[in-house]
């Protein structure tokens, strides 16, 4: 799951950033309205942390904006500021959950948690199973029948993608924003690195599960005939 964060005070972006990392999101950081309302806009993002007091747009014409231009992703808005006038004008704007600062570091993961939960369709299960395969979400693991081996971030992430979209084909571009994020540097042959060491496990293990290529679109699972 990935987070954005839109909020200008840098050192509570940068901590904000590090709680959900170790709770297990990918969380991407913008320090002024603008770009985080391009960030947004992209579509990547499973849940939108929006600072109300932003430089260059303002957390709630960021909301309004957002929403405006059909995204639905939930939005967690963070304020300093507690009036009631400013709660009712973000949730009039589209804000799913309000957040006051200074606030405790297991409440914004709660947070974060309820409004992930409120989209079924973004709940992954702590296992999915594709083929021989189970991807177990607890220990990072693949496993196989006997045989299990364990992944690194990038690689769960990359097969998780896989698995949940294992009825389409994942363009390289699409594995690329939604792994590395939108303003990462990492570039199209980081992906197909990943795959090369997917494959490897996949074959270690024995699975009749392959990733396929698909020329010059991306890639998909598929079951061979063991
Ligand atoms: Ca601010």
């Amino acid at each position: 799951m990935r987070v954005l964060v839109i909020e200008d005070e840098k050192r509570l972006a940068a901590t904000l950033g590090d709680l959900l990392e170790m709770d297990g999101y990918n969380a991407d950081l913008c320090y002024d309205g603008e770009s985080g309302l391009d960030n947004a806009l992209t579509g990547i993002y499973d849940v939108i942390l929006l600072d109300m007091m932003l430089p260059k747009k303002d957390g709630l014409t960021v909301l309004r904006e957002l929403r405006q231009a059909g995204n639905a992703t939930p939005v967690l808005m963070l304020t300093a500021r507690s009036e009631l006038s400013d709660r009712v004008a973000g949730l009039d704007s589209g804000a799913d959950y309000y957040l006051t600062k200074p606030f405790e570091p297991r409440e914004l993961l709660a947070c974060v948690r309820a409004l992930t939960r409120r989209q079924p369709e973004l709940r992954t299960p702590d296992s999915l199973q594709f083929g021989d395969l189970k991807l177990d979400k607890s220990t990072f693991t693949l496993v196989c029948g006997s045989r299990s081996v364990r992944l690194s971030r990038k690689e769960f992430d990359m097969m998780e993608l896989l698995i949940l979209n294992c009825s389409q084909v994942l363009t390289k571009e699409t594995l690329l924003v939604k792994i590395w994020g939108y303003e990462s540097d990492a570039e199209d042959n980081n992906v197909e690195v990943y795959i090369s060491f997917l494959r490897k496990k996949l074959e270690h293990l024995h699975s009749t599960v392959r990733i396929r290529t698909i020329r010059m679109v991306g890639y998909c699972l598929e079951q061979t005939a063991s």
